[in-house]
Formats: structure tokens, sequence, C-alpha cells
């Protein structure tokens, strides 16, 4: 974490500044900390592998125990809950190392899956869209962007060149948030925090702050959205709260979590009234290829038969109107194959067949089938073309139909 990041983080408990304790034990490389103790007025949280955790829940007292003692590497292992001493090192973080090692060694079977492909899945291409038209509009003058139980950075890898400074991601598991440093989202800031208390933030922190796919998850919806609008300022400086992929308790939905009503999700919020959005017509609009319409007003028939419901809560005006795509591929991308295509080589051709990991993977993300093509034959000459760094045609069409994506580097 960089030394700036204090100036926002604040204790969950006491809401005390924080400090690096400079008596104990610690690893800083200028205004870089890496590992070290800080402290408020209450308690002490260490900082591990460049990310404070403000919790205090198990394993982080073994792990404090292990940063004072000058055990970093045991600290880092005892977060993410690896047993086999040197595992982390050989397996995870060896140089070679691509996110699918990490990922598969770090975090259970189903979520792994999750996790690596979710650059296609429904939510996500949904979640994107959403992210870089609200985050882009209020961040337009600068601010920083919070990721709220962002996972391993997906989302928060959206936000890295509308966010300034660069954006946080937030999460309750370590292993997640080192992903994000390390592959996701190099560059960002990591907080280790529990979602289902106060957010460990200074008010007035960021301009923007999402949660995406996980708010059904949180026992303590009122407080989050009260902590979200809270590091916004409530909204008085222009801000915006996203909360996308939020169940329906209405309608049933594989991994269906605690969700409430579109009423029940509106009574959350008592400073600025959200809108509320059918997810499935903002996907719609993503798919055919925009815009991306936010001023569209859903009536209730139309969220109550939705599964998943998007809320945004801003007085910006420019947020609900209609945002244009971003082309496919930018100056930036990165194409490789989306990791849901097997490739069988015929001959000069290619035929890419759409497999998904799973048959859980296929019941929860099945709304990949109406935009993913089942199967697509390319010419051998155009994948060469990519491996190339070539944009040809053939290529951008690719990315169009997210048979090719923008990756991180040594993503799989
Ligand atoms: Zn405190």
């Amino acid at each position: 974490m960089r030394v700036e990041l204090l100036d926002i983080l604040r204790c969950p408990y006491c809401g005390g500044t924080l400090t690096l304790d400079a008596s104990e034990w610690h690893q800083q490389e200028r205004d870089e900390i890496q590992d070290g103790i800080l402290a408020c007025h209450c308690c002490t949280f260490p900082v591990i592998a460049g990310i404070p955790v403000m919790h205090l829940a198990e394993p982080v007292t073994a792990a404090v125990d292990h940063v004072r003692a000058g055990r970093p590497g045991l600290a880092r292992e005892a977060m993410c809950a690896i047993e086999q001493a040197q595992r982390f090192d050989e397996i995870v973080s060896a140089p070679d190392s691509t996110y699918r090692d990490a990922v598969a060694a770090l975090v259970p079977e189903l979520e792994a899956a999750y996790f690596l492909h979710r650059f296609s899945d429904p939510t996500f291409v949904v979640a994107h869209a959403l992210a870089r038209a609200v985050a882009a509009t209020v961040l337009l003058h600068g601010g920083r962007a919070l990721d709220v139980c962002g996972g391993s950075g997906h989302l928060t890898r959206s936000l890295m060149d509308l966010s300034s400074p660069p954006p946080v991601v937030a999460d309750l598991y370590f292993a997640k948030l080192w992903l994000a440093r390390r592959f996701t989202a190099p560059g960002c800031e990591a907080v280790c925090c529990d979602a289902n208390g106060p957010l460990p933030f200074a008010r007035n922190a960021f301009r923007y702050a999402m949660c995406a796919d996980a708010f059904m998850y949180i026992w303590t919806k009122r407080q989050l959205v009260g902590e979200m609008m809270r590091v916004i300022n409530d909204g008085r400086q222009g801000g915006a709260v996203l909360i996308s992929h939020a169940h329906n308790e209405l309608r049933w939905s594989p991994s269906h979590g605690q969700p409430l009503t579109p009423t029940g999700y509106r009574q959350l919020f008592e400073t600025i009234a959200p809108r509320v959005f059918a997810e499935s017509e903002l996907l719609n609009d993503v798919v055919t290829g925009g815009p991306l319409d936010l001023s569209r007003r859903d009536g209730d028939d139309r969220l109550d038969a939705d599964p998943a419901l998007v809320l945004i809560a801003t007085e910006d005006a420019e947020v609900f109107a209609p945002h244009a795509l971003e082309p496919a591929v930018g100056p930036s991308s990165e194409l490789r194959l989306n990791p849901l295509y097997a490739a069988e080589s015929e001959g000069d051709r290619v035929r890419l067949r759409l497999q998904f990991p799973s048959a859980h993977y296929a019941e929860e993300f099945s709304g990949c089938r109406e935009y993913l093509p089942e199967t697509i034959v390319v010419a051998q000459r155009d994948l060469e073309a990519l491996a190339d760094g070539r944009i040809t045609d053939e290529v951008a069409a690719l990315a169009r139909l997210r048979v090719l994506l923008d990756l991180p580097r040594r993503y799989y």
C-alpha cells in the first residue's frame, strides 16, 4: 500500500486515523508499505504483502504474530489458509505462474471457475458497461473509485484508467485481493475488510462506490448502503453508488443469497432515492451494441419480473442518459482467446467450441449463450495475426463477439 492510503483509511471500530507503528517490525520502501502494524485509538491491524487487513476475524491474530516476529511469508500463508510450507512461493508467486495457477491454489473449485471465466459472464458484461458509464461520468474531473466485495479485481480493472488516485478494491478474503494486485488490476490498492461492518474509510474518500454480484450475500444491507453513501459524502460532491446484479427476492436465481424485493432495495437508501433497473434490459443493450440506456424508467411489472436488479444512487443527472459503448478493442487491449473456448485445428482453419467448465457453471451463466457463439471457425492466419499483436478486421470482429477478450497479462 502507498503511504497516502493512510489519509483515507480509518479504523472500522473507533473511526480513528491509522499510523504505521515504527516501533514494530516493518518493511517500507520509499512510499510503499509492504508489511507492518497499523495502530489506531483502539487496536492494531497488520499490513501483509502491501494489503492492510482491517478486521479482527481469524486468521488475523496468527498473522499479526508472524508480522511482529518479522515472518511476512508465514503471515501471508496464514491469511491465504495455505498450510504446506513453501507452497505459496512455489505455486502461487513463482515468476512464471499464471492467474489460473494461483486461483487453483487459493480459491475453492466452484469459485475458481467463476473467477477464471469472469470476463465474459453476463453479470460482468453488464457491470463492466455500467462501471465504465457511471464512473466515467462522475469521475470526469477526478476522484477515487471503490469496488466493495471486489473479489480478485475483475471490475477494479475496469476502473483503473477512470480513478485518480488508483481505485481501491475491498474484500473479506485476503487471497482474492492478493490476486487482484498481482494479476488482475496491478496498481490498484487493496483493503481487506468485512462489508458486514463499518467500512474502514473516511467520509468523502471516494466519488464512486460499487458493489457487483455480492450485495445479496450481505446481511447488514442497510448499513452497507449507508456506508457506501458515507464514503461518497452522500453524493454531495456529485458522486455515485452503483449496486449491480442484486438478486430479486420475487424470482428464483442460482446462488440466491438473501435478496430483497425492488421496494426493499429502494428503502435501504435514506439520502438519495436510487433508480432501479431490470438487469436483463441493460444486458440486452450491451450485447446488441448499445447504447446503454440509463435514461429508461423500468416500471414495477418489469422490475418484479427480472431475476436481478441494478441500483444507481446519484444526483448527477448526466448519469441517467444513454451511454455509447466503448469499442471492443481499445488502444491498450491485449486480446487472447476466451478461456470458455476450446480450439481444434482443421488444416488452415481452427474450430472454436464453447465449453462450460461444469454443469453448475452452465446453469448459473446460461445467459452467455445469448451472445457467445456455440462454435465458430476462424482462419489459422487470423489467430497468427493475433499472436503477433496485429488487430485485423477479423480479429476485431472476434473481439466484438467476446470470443477474444482483453485479458490481463499471464491470465491463463
Ligand atoms: Zn480503532
